[in-house]
């Protein structure tokens, strides 16, 4: 049994109509020719203020406030759970693995999300950056998430689509497990102990890299 750390954006659900509507929405508001929607997945998963940054936005911090209202305005419920995933965390928890959120995406928006949807009852603590940026980084985010929630880097595995995630569970020493659904490509997950093609697979890859995990309790 382990604690997983699971990503949200990409890998338990598909974000993508309210962050890219959202992102269009600032861009334009600032005067800025947006890229076209299907341009435009790289922003799904990372922090947002660095996306604009590269987008162009000559003041990151403001297109971000543009965006935070919009989102924050109903678009943030403009998505959809992957099929399979409440049944994967329900089926992980009964395996006797605890289950926690580290997103990218600031915990104020992350635990109206997970509630909405009813994922939160699998969740043992759900943890993202403050909205002033602090944690953005999904390194520090895992950092400052093990010990309080009393996990074992040596003990846990990290599943999520980006290289974000990968890098992140790689600097804690824990484990990580890609998943080929969300927006991450090929490459990406590079160096994963396991890649995941479906949610109904999730259970079984991750039970299986948690049992070769060093502290991990069998
Ligand atoms: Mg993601």
């Amino acid at each position: 049994m382990a604690t997983v750390f699971l990503d949200l954006d990409g890998t338990l659900i598909d974000p993508r109509p309210g962050i890219i509507g959202s992102v269009v929405h600032a861009l334009t508001a600032l005067g800025i020719a947006p890229p076209p929607a299907e341009d435009l997945e790289w922003v799904i998963g990372p922090p947002l203020i660095d996306s604009f940054a590269r987008l162009g936005a000559p003041d990151p911090a403001a297109a971000l406030d543009i965006y935070r209202a919009r989102y924050t305005d109903g678009a943030m419920f403009d998505l959809r759970i992957y099929d399979g995933i409440p049944q994967a965390l329900q089926a992980l928890r009964r395996g006797g693995h605890r289950l926690v959120l580290a997103t990218a995406k600031p915990h104020v928006f992350a635990t109206r999300i997970t509630a909405r949807l009813g994922l939160d009852r699998h969740l043992a603590a759900q943890f993202g950056p403050e909205l002033d940026g602090t944690r953005n980084d999904k390194a520090a985010l895992l950092a400052h998430a093990l010990p309080l929630v009393g996990a074992d880097a040596a003990a846990s595995v990290m599943v999520g689509d980006r290289h974000h995630d990968r890098e992140a569970a790689q600097a804690n020493a824990m484990a990580f497990v890609g998943v080929s659904w969300g927006y991450g490509s090929p490459g990406e997950l590079f160096g994963a102990a396991a890649i995941c093609d479906a949610p109904s697979d999730l259970p079984d890859v991750i039970t299986a890299v948690a049992s070769g995990l060093p502290h991990a309790d069998s």
